[in-house]
Formats: structure tokens, C-alpha cells, sequence
């Protein structure tokens, strides 16, 4: 057996026992360079590789190459730096920083911002959400594609656009694109951005300032209006009420409306009915995560963007370890550049691992069972003490059978531990909640979908705390 065909060998065992992300990432174009007296030297292609391979795979390695041929003993590992590879910059510049001064290796304290922006005062768009930067797959192509129609005929195609999805997926990157693409074709046009908060406030200093027309003259002239996060409108009588009306002389004119929520109209709990069926009628689009191999095309994208470079290494570390949204991929980017630029090198294994410590959490580990009560019950617009007493009202008791479900999934609680928390209920209660949205879960999308939005708010609150 050559040293090819050994190494192919315990590649198949090494390939078995992780997953696939990191055997791409730590195992592609390593090397069986020898082998002597029972020592193999392995070579990889750069110093992160290295590293990882000696401290996290050492052992694996070792084993899978046994079970092939017996006789091996010891791994050495070494950098064979490829030509006009990213690394060999990176080895060169190290080399340097060594010659020249033993500097001390800063963190970055807080994250850079390299996006300073401006909002244009008109629109209230800001220029930097535009198409050229938005990166566009299967986890977004309906609302990229219902986008792109609306920017060629606003307001004759899909009115409204209703855009969902978890926190930081995009959606108001796509709705400013849209505003900023549609600008650029047609200068004259009235395009007004706003969160629904900001709607809101508008609304109530209006009615306190009684200036309701000039408010409504405002708002009616525009062409096309987009409010971000409509969700929040959910309880605030008041500003429904003026939206509708805006709502219909918009449409009725046919303006075009965007729309954004982190969920669908119809779980939008005290959304008027008559708005909710407006919002049905034009299209809805969902935005869901980005799968591995967008991620790390997206983190690419920035990176050319600001010019810079990363190895893959790096770039796989970051994707495989930061599933959530995009915002916090942008997150760690950025971290990493803004260390680069302090110490003026790439960072090695451990020093990235420090650097993005405080993002990268076990989502699991870091939750806990008040969280749970408290986001379920944040979602279905309730307080955490609906969900704890003993009330069998017909709106809390699903609410209270999905925060028993998923502290039975994420965190493993035991039946009776969550009976006990959620209104001091028999543990055969907590079993049948469990079973039953298990069961409802496979044959109900909009539940399944429910779920998983509120874990991605579970995710996100674990992450912003950690
Ligand atoms: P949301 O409004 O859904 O919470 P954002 O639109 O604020 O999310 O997006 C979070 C960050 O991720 C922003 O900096 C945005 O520019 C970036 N981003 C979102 N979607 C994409 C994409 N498809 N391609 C590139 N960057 C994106
Ligand atoms: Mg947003």
C-alpha cells in the first residue's frame, strides 16, 4: 500500500466520524508526504489547518491510520504552503511581524463599524441595502424574485409584498434594495421608508398635535411605502386603524406597499381582521437561513467588498459555527478583520476561536427554562404568567403546550420539572402537551413554521446574552 492509498483509507474512517463541513474544511488537500519507521508526516496547506489537526484530530487521525496499518506510531504535521495561495501572504507577513518586534496580540474591544452611513433624509432609505450586495439562494429566492418584479411594475403586480422571517435574515436589506432600486430607475418617484415604530409615533404626535390631515396628506401622496416590522403594529388599535385607511387610498391608487414582519399575518396576534385580510391578499414571501454553502459565499461577498481576504479555513470556521442569521455572521467577520487590523496578522486557530468566543455559544447550553416561558409567551403576545398559572382559556393552552414542548426539546427537561413550571401540572400533562405538538408539528406547516420562528428568537435572545 502507497502512502496515497493509505491515507485514502483512513480518510473514509476519518470522514465517517465527523461531519461533513469540518472533514471539508480541516481535511481537504492534506497529504501522506512519508513514512518511516512508524512516523507519518501529514501535509497541510496552512497554519490554522495545522493547529487544528495536532490539537482536535491528533487522536483520530492516529486511530484511523491504525486500523490500516498497524505499525504507525506518531503523526508530524507540516505547511506546505501552495503558490499564490492566501496563506503564503499570511506566512510571509508573520515572518516579518516575528523579525521585526515581539508585539503583543490585541483584541478587538468592540465591534468596528465599517458602515458608516447615511440616510437619505426624503426616503429614509439608506444607501448601502442595495442588490449588488445581496446574496441571493434558495433561502430567499421567492422574496428576491417577488422583489424584482415589483421594482419593474410597482404597484401593478403583487400589492402588498408581505416579506417574513426570523431576526437578521435580510428582510430589511431586501425591502431597501428594493426602495433604492426603484429610485434609481425613476428619480420622481415617492418612496417612503419606515419602521412601524416610527409609523406609529407619527400617528400618535399627530393625533396630540391634532395634525391627522397633514399626516394623512403625507403619507397618501406617497407611491410606494414600505414599513419595516409590521408586527409591531399587533395591539396598537389606533395606528391600525389610520394604516388601513392609508392602506386603501394607497391601493385603491395603486401604490405600491412592502411589508416586513418576523411572521406570517396570520400569526400576528391582535392584528385587526381586516388588515390581516389585506395582507393575504397581495403575496407573502418567506426568508429562511442560509445553508452552509451560502453562508460562506455571503461572507466571500463581504470580503471582496472591503477587499480583504480570508483563508477558507477561517471563512469554514466562521460558517459551521454561526448558523443563525446573517447579521451575526456579519458580526464575527468583522471581528476578525477588525483583530487583522489591530495586530496586522491572520489570526491562528486559537487566537479565532478567542476572538469569536463571546458569539459562538451552544444555543442549548445557554438557554434556559425562563427564557423559554418568557419568548413563547413574548411570541403569542402574552405575559410569562399566563403561561405559568393555571388558566385554561383556550388562547393560552397552546402557547403553554409549545413553551412544555420545547423545554422537553432544547433543554431536556424532565416531564414533572416542566408540569411543575407550567402552572404546577401533573407530569402526564407535560407528556401529552409534548406528544401533542410533536404530532401537530408533522401535520401542520404553519406550526412547524411557528416553531421554528420562535426558536430562532431563542437562539438570537441566548446569543445577545451570552
Ligand atoms: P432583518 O431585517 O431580517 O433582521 P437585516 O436586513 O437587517 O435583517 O440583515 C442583517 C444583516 O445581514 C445586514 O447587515 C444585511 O446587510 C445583511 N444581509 C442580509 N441578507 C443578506 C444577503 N442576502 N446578502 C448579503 N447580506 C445580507
Ligand atoms: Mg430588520
Amino acid at each position: 500500500m502507497n502512502n496515497e492509498e493509505l491515507w485514502k483509507a483512513a480518510l473514509g474512517e476519518i470522514e465517517l466520524s465527523i461531519s461533513k463541513a469540518n472533514y471539508t474544511t480541516w481535511f481537504k488537500n492534506t497529504n501522506i508526504l512519508s513514512k518511516q519507521e512508524g512516523q507519518i508526516t501529514i501535509s497541510v496547506t496552512n497554519a490554522f489547518t495545522k493547529e487544528w489537526l495536532e490539537n482536535k484530530y491528533n487522536k483520530l487521525i492516529l486511530k484511523a491510520l491504525r486500523n490500516v496499518s498497524k505499525d504507525v506510531k506518531e503523526i508530524i504535521y507540516i505547511i506546505n504552503y501552495k503558490k499564490d495561495d492566501a496563506s503564503t501572504e499570511n506566512k510571509e507577513k508573520k515572518k516579518k511581524k516575528k523579525l521585526s518586534e515581539k508585539t503583543e496580540i490585541r483584541m478587538p474591544e468592540e465591534q468596528l463599524n465599517f458602515n458608516q452611513i447615511k440616510i437619505d433624509k426624503k426616503t429614509n432609505l439608506n444607501p448601502r441595502y442595495t442588490f449588488e450586495n445581496f446574496i441571493v439562494a434558495s433561502f430567499n429566492e421567492l422574496a428576491y424574485a417577488a422583489s424584482q418584479s415589483i421594482i419593474k411594475t410597482p404597484g401593478q403586480t403583487y400589492n402588498p409584498l408581505f416579506i417574513y422571517g426570523g431576526v437578521g435574515v435580510g428582510k430589511t436589506h431586501l425591502l431597501q434594495a428594493i426602495g433604492n432600486e426603484i429610485i434609481k430607475s425613476d428619480p420622481t418617484k415617492k418612496i417612503i421608508y419606515v419602521s412601524s415604530e416610527k409609523f406609529t409615533d407619527d400617528v400618535i404626535s399627530a393625533i396630540f398635535k391634532n395634525e391627522m390631515d397633514k399626516l394623512k396628506n403625507y403619507y397618501r401622496k406617497i407611491d410606494v411605502l414600505i414599513i419595516d416590522d409590521i408586527q409591531f403594529l399587533a395591539g396598537k388599535e389606533k395606528t391600525q386603524e389610520e394604516f388601513f385607511h392609508t392602506f386603501n387610498t394607497l391601493y385603491e391608487n395603486n401604490k405600491q406597499i412592502i411589508l416586513s414582519s418576523d411572521r406570517p399575518p396570520k400569526a400576528i396576534p391582535t392584528l385587526e381582521e381586516r388588515l390581516r385580510s389585506r395582507f393575504e391578499g397581495g403575496m407573502i414571501a418567506d426568508i429562511g437561513s442560509p445553508d452552509i454553502e451560502t453562508r460562506i459565499v455571503i461572507l466571500k461577498s463581504k470580503l471582496k467588498d472591503l477587499n480583504l481576504e480570508l483563508p477558507d479555513e477561517i471563512l469554514n470556521y466562521i460558517s459551521t459555527n454561526i448558523q443563525k442569521n446573517i447579521r451575526e455572521l456579519e458580526g464575527a467577520l468583522n471581528r476578525i478583520i477588525a483583530f487583522m487590523k489591530l495586530n496586522d496578522i491572520v489570526p491562528n486557530q486559537n487566537q479565532v476561536i478567542k476572538i469569536l468566543k463571546n458569539i459562538i455559544s451552544d444555543p442549548q447550553k445557554r438557554t434556559n427554562y425562563k427564557d423559554i416561558i418568557k419568548i413563547v409567551a413574548s411570541f403569542y403576545d402574552l405575559d410569562a404568567g399566563d403561561l405559568t398559572n393555571r388558566s385554561r382559556k383556550k388562547e393560552i393552552v397552546k402557547p403553554r403546550q409549545i413553551a412544555m414542548y420545547l423545554l422537553r426539546e432544547e433543554l431536556k427537561s424532565s416531564y414533572p420539572f416542566i408540569g411543575l413550571k407550567l402552572g404546577g401540572r401533573d407530569h402526564t400533562t407535560a407528556i401529552y402537551a409534548c406528544e401533542k405538538i410533536g404530532k401537530e408539528k408533522e401535520a401542520n406547516n404553519s406550526l412547524e413554521e411557528e416553531l421554528s420562528l420562535i426558536r430562532q428568537r431563542l437562539y438570537n435572545h441566548a446569543s445577545l446574552s451570552s
